[in-house]
Protein backbone atom coordinates (compact mmCIF):
# COMPACT_ATOMS: atom_id res chain seq x y z
CA UNK A 1 0.00 0.00 0.00
CA UNK A 2 0.73 3.37 -0.97
CA UNK A 3 -0.03 7.05 0.26
CA UNK A 4 0.54 10.00 -2.50
CA UNK A 5 1.52 12.63 -0.28
CA UNK A 6 1.13 15.48 -2.69
CA UNK A 7 -1.58 16.08 -5.74
CA UNK A 8 -4.38 18.24 -6.75
CA UNK A 9 -7.44 16.10 -7.06
CA UNK A 10 -9.43 19.82 -7.22
CA UNK A 11 -7.23 20.74 -10.51
CA UNK A 12 -9.22 20.45 -13.63
CA UNK A 13 -8.67 17.11 -15.05
CA UNK A 14 -8.38 15.22 -11.72
CA UNK A 15 -11.69 16.76 -10.29
CA UNK A 16 -14.69 16.48 -13.00
CA UNK A 17 -13.73 12.45 -12.68
CA UNK A 18 -12.59 12.07 -8.86
CA UNK A 19 -14.35 9.23 -7.92
CA UNK A 20 -12.96 7.26 -11.12
CA UNK A 21 -9.17 8.57 -10.24
CA UNK A 22 -9.45 7.35 -6.49
CA UNK A 23 -11.05 3.77 -7.43
CA UNK A 24 -8.09 3.28 -10.01
CA UNK A 25 -5.80 4.60 -7.44
CA UNK A 26 -7.41 1.81 -4.90
CA UNK A 27 -6.89 -0.35 -7.53
CA UNK A 28 -2.91 0.09 -7.58
CA UNK A 29 -2.88 0.10 -4.17
CA UNK A 30 -2.79 3.81 -3.08
CA UNK A 31 -5.31 4.04 -0.69
CA UNK A 32 -4.85 7.55 0.76
CA UNK A 33 -4.02 11.01 -1.08
CA UNK A 34 -3.37 14.10 0.15
CA UNK A 35 -4.46 16.51 -2.04
CA UNK A 36 -2.49 20.18 -1.65
CA UNK A 37 -4.63 23.04 -1.95
CA UNK A 38 -3.30 26.35 -3.73
CA UNK A 39 -4.94 28.81 -2.28
CA UNK A 40 -7.90 29.83 -0.20
CA UNK A 41 -10.90 28.97 -2.46
CA UNK A 42 -9.26 25.31 -3.93
CA UNK A 43 -9.03 24.71 0.19
CA UNK A 44 -12.90 25.10 0.00
CA UNK A 45 -13.45 22.75 -2.47
CA UNK A 46 -10.51 20.55 -0.93
CA UNK A 47 -11.94 20.38 2.33
CA UNK A 48 -15.77 19.66 0.52
CA UNK A 49 -13.68 16.81 -1.45
CA UNK A 50 -12.56 15.32 2.07
CA UNK A 51 -15.63 15.25 3.88
CA UNK A 52 -17.02 12.58 1.81
CA UNK A 53 -13.95 10.92 1.49
CA UNK A 54 -11.92 9.60 4.48
CA UNK A 55 -8.80 8.22 2.76
CA UNK A 56 -8.71 12.37 1.33
CA UNK A 57 -6.23 14.57 3.38
CA UNK A 58 -6.27 17.84 2.75
CA UNK A 59 -3.12 20.42 3.03
CA UNK A 60 -4.10 24.04 1.78
CA UNK A 61 -1.73 27.52 1.53
CA UNK A 62 -1.13 29.51 -0.60
CA UNK A 63 0.97 28.55 -3.72
CA UNK A 64 3.86 31.33 -4.24
CA UNK A 65 2.06 31.63 -8.12
CA UNK A 66 -0.61 33.02 -6.55
CA UNK A 67 1.23 35.38 -3.66
CA UNK A 68 0.33 38.48 -6.12
CA UNK A 69 -3.33 37.68 -5.61
CA UNK A 70 -4.14 36.89 -2.46
CA UNK A 71 -6.18 39.42 -0.65
CA UNK A 72 -6.38 42.43 2.42
CA UNK A 73 -7.10 39.45 5.15
CA UNK A 74 -5.54 36.14 3.14
CA UNK A 75 -4.03 34.86 6.41
CA UNK A 76 -6.98 35.63 8.65
CA UNK A 77 -8.88 33.25 5.80
CA UNK A 78 -5.86 30.87 6.55
CA UNK A 79 -4.99 30.31 10.29
CA UNK A 80 -9.70 29.45 10.24
CA UNK A 81 -9.00 26.95 7.32
CA UNK A 82 -5.82 25.68 8.18
CA UNK A 83 -6.97 25.23 12.24
CA UNK A 84 -9.52 22.48 10.86
CA UNK A 85 -8.60 18.82 11.46
CA UNK A 86 -8.74 17.92 8.41
CA UNK A 87 -6.10 20.36 7.53
CA UNK A 88 -2.76 18.32 8.30
CA UNK A 89 -0.37 20.67 6.61
CA UNK A 90 0.29 24.02 5.31
CA UNK A 91 1.58 24.28 1.81
CA UNK A 92 2.13 24.11 -0.68
CA UNK A 93 3.85 27.70 -0.44
CA UNK A 94 7.99 29.15 -1.02
CA UNK A 95 9.60 30.26 -4.10
CA UNK A 96 9.52 29.45 -7.68
CA UNK A 97 12.17 31.72 -9.47
CA UNK A 98 11.85 29.39 -12.39
CA UNK A 99 8.46 31.19 -13.58
CA UNK A 100 8.40 34.13 -11.26
CA UNK A 101 4.33 34.48 -11.89
CA UNK A 102 4.45 36.25 -8.76
CA UNK A 103 6.98 39.64 -7.77
CA UNK A 104 9.32 37.81 -5.70
CA UNK A 105 8.63 40.93 -2.83
CA UNK A 106 4.92 39.04 -2.43
CA UNK A 107 6.49 35.57 -2.88
CA UNK A 108 8.75 36.13 0.04
CA UNK A 109 5.90 38.29 2.36
CA UNK A 110 3.31 35.30 1.77
CA UNK A 111 6.03 32.34 2.24
CA UNK A 112 7.09 34.19 5.77
CA UNK A 113 3.42 35.06 6.88
CA UNK A 114 2.48 31.24 6.46
CA UNK A 115 5.80 30.05 7.87
CA UNK A 116 4.89 32.36 11.33
CA UNK A 117 1.22 30.70 10.87
CA UNK A 118 2.64 27.18 10.86
CA UNK A 119 4.66 27.65 13.84
CA UNK A 120 1.30 28.99 15.72
CA UNK A 121 -0.39 26.22 14.91
CA UNK A 122 1.93 23.73 15.27
CA UNK A 123 1.54 21.98 11.70
CA UNK A 124 4.31 20.59 9.57
CA UNK A 125 5.06 22.56 6.31
CA UNK A 126 5.13 21.60 2.40
CA UNK A 127 7.95 23.52 0.62
CA UNK A 128 7.57 24.62 -3.10
CA UNK A 129 11.13 25.69 -4.07
CA UNK A 130 12.08 26.14 -8.10
CA UNK A 131 15.70 27.42 -8.62
CA UNK A 132 15.27 29.32 -4.96
CA UNK A 133 17.14 26.61 -2.63
CA UNK A 134 19.50 29.24 -0.83
CA UNK A 135 16.52 32.35 -0.28
CA UNK A 136 14.04 29.08 0.52
CA UNK A 137 17.01 27.60 3.23
CA UNK A 138 17.56 31.24 4.58
CA UNK A 139 14.17 32.05 5.40
CA UNK A 140 13.24 28.77 6.83
CA UNK A 141 16.06 29.22 9.25
CA UNK A 142 14.47 32.43 10.60
CA UNK A 143 11.53 29.71 11.79
CA UNK A 144 13.30 26.98 14.02
CA UNK A 145 10.05 26.11 15.91
CA UNK A 146 8.44 24.59 12.71
CA UNK A 147 7.24 21.19 13.22
CA UNK A 148 8.28 18.76 10.46
CA UNK A 149 9.26 20.35 6.92
CA UNK A 150 9.47 18.62 3.17
CA UNK A 151 10.80 20.14 0.19
CA UNK A 152 8.14 18.43 -2.46
CA UNK A 153 9.37 17.50 -5.84
CA UNK A 154 12.63 17.65 -4.75
CA UNK A 155 14.80 17.85 -8.58
CA UNK A 156 17.94 19.27 -6.87
CA UNK A 157 21.29 18.85 -6.56
CA UNK A 158 23.21 16.43 -3.90
CA UNK A 159 24.29 19.46 -2.23
CA UNK A 160 20.66 20.86 -2.07
CA UNK A 161 19.52 16.80 -0.56
CA UNK A 162 22.19 17.36 2.18
CA UNK A 163 21.67 20.59 3.41
CA UNK A 164 17.90 20.43 3.51
CA UNK A 165 18.77 16.91 5.70
CA UNK A 166 21.61 18.78 7.85
CA UNK A 167 18.60 21.07 8.91
CA UNK A 168 16.15 18.36 10.20
CA UNK A 169 14.00 18.52 6.67
CA UNK A 170 12.54 15.98 4.77
CA UNK A 171 12.08 15.35 1.01
CA UNK A 172 9.42 14.14 -1.59
CA UNK A 173 10.02 12.79 -4.83
CA UNK A 174 8.01 12.99 -8.02
CA UNK A 175 8.00 10.82 -11.22
CA UNK A 176 10.92 13.21 -12.13
CA UNK A 177 13.20 10.73 -10.76
CA UNK A 178 12.05 8.07 -13.78
CA UNK A 179 12.93 10.13 -16.55
CA UNK A 180 15.93 9.39 -18.57
CA UNK A 181 17.53 12.41 -17.94
CA UNK A 182 17.08 11.97 -14.12
CA UNK A 183 20.48 10.01 -13.41
CA UNK A 184 21.54 12.38 -10.67
CA UNK A 185 18.63 12.73 -9.09
CA UNK A 186 18.15 8.69 -9.37
CA UNK A 187 21.81 8.95 -6.78
CA UNK A 188 20.10 10.98 -4.57
CA UNK A 189 17.09 8.63 -4.01
CA UNK A 190 20.02 6.26 -3.23
CA UNK A 191 21.35 8.14 -0.50
CA UNK A 192 18.48 9.53 1.27
CA UNK A 193 17.92 8.43 4.79
CA UNK A 194 15.16 5.84 4.87
CA UNK A 195 13.63 7.74 7.68
CA UNK A 196 13.13 10.97 5.68
CA UNK A 197 11.41 9.93 2.11
CA UNK A 198 8.17 10.11 0.33
CA UNK A 199 6.89 9.72 -3.13
CA UNK A 200 4.11 11.77 -4.60
CA UNK A 201 2.56 12.45 -8.21
CA UNK A 202 2.08 16.66 -7.71
CA UNK A 203 -0.62 14.87 -10.07
CA UNK A 204 -2.21 16.40 -12.93
CA UNK A 205 1.41 17.03 -13.54
CA UNK A 206 4.72 14.88 -13.67
CA UNK A 207 3.19 11.42 -15.18
CA UNK A 208 6.40 9.16 -14.62
CA UNK A 209 7.91 6.37 -17.13
CA UNK A 210 6.54 4.13 -18.30
CA UNK A 211 3.83 6.14 -18.45
CA UNK A 212 4.95 9.67 -18.54
CA UNK A 213 2.63 10.73 -22.32
CA UNK A 214 -0.37 10.03 -19.92
CA UNK A 215 -2.39 13.54 -19.71
CA UNK A 216 -3.37 14.25 -16.74
CA UNK A 217 -1.10 12.17 -14.17
CA UNK A 218 -3.28 10.72 -10.94
CA UNK A 219 -2.31 9.08 -8.05
CA UNK A 220 -2.48 5.55 -8.86
CA UNK A 221 0.89 6.69 -10.99
CA UNK A 222 2.87 7.11 -7.77
CA UNK A 223 3.49 2.98 -7.70
CA UNK A 224 5.74 3.90 -10.48
CA UNK A 225 7.72 6.42 -8.96
CA UNK A 226 8.09 3.96 -5.94
CA UNK A 227 8.76 1.20 -7.81
CA UNK A 228 11.88 3.09 -9.70
CA UNK A 229 13.43 4.14 -6.14
CA UNK A 230 13.08 0.31 -5.12
CA UNK A 231 14.89 -0.02 -8.08
CA UNK A 232 17.58 1.76 -7.19
CA UNK A 233 17.84 1.74 -3.07
CA UNK A 234 18.20 -2.39 -3.97
CA UNK A 235 15.11 -3.51 -2.25
CA UNK A 236 11.50 -4.56 -2.85
CA UNK A 237 8.86 -2.52 -3.99
CA UNK A 238 6.78 -3.76 -1.06
CA UNK A 239 9.91 -2.58 1.56
CA UNK A 240 9.52 0.65 0.27
CA UNK A 241 6.43 1.12 -0.24
CA UNK A 242 5.89 0.30 3.56
CA UNK A 243 8.78 2.88 4.13
CA UNK A 244 7.21 6.07 2.30
CA UNK A 245 3.64 5.16 3.81
CA UNK A 246 5.23 5.05 7.28
CA UNK A 247 7.06 8.46 6.74
CA UNK A 248 4.23 9.97 5.05
CA UNK A 249 1.85 9.46 8.10
CA UNK A 250 4.73 10.24 10.74
CA UNK A 251 5.28 13.48 8.86
CA UNK A 252 1.87 14.26 8.40
CA UNK A 253 0.40 12.83 11.69
CA UNK A 254 -2.55 11.18 9.62
CA UNK A 255 -4.78 8.77 11.41
CA UNK A 256 -3.96 4.91 11.30
CA UNK A 257 -7.23 3.25 10.64
CA UNK A 258 -8.58 5.13 7.69
CA UNK A 259 -7.72 2.25 5.31
CA UNK A 260 -9.24 -0.42 7.17
CA UNK A 261 -12.49 2.20 7.74
CA UNK A 262 -12.73 1.98 3.66
CA UNK A 263 -14.81 -0.27 2.18
ZN1 LIG B 1 4.92 22.52 -6.25
ZN1 LIG C 1 1.95 20.64 -6.15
Amino acid sequence: MLIDSHCHLTSAGLYERVDDVLHRAAEAGVLECITIATGLDDAKRALELSDSKPNVHVVAGIHPHEAEKVGKRWDEELKTVVAQPDVYALGEMGLDYHYDFSDRASQAAVFRRQLEIATDVRKPVVIHCREAHDDVMRTLHEFPLLVNVVFHCFTGARREAEEILAAGYWLSLTGVVTFKKSAKLREVAKMLPADRIMVETDSPYLSPEPVRSMRPNEPANVVHTAACIARERGISIEEFAALATANTRRFFSLPCDVARRRP
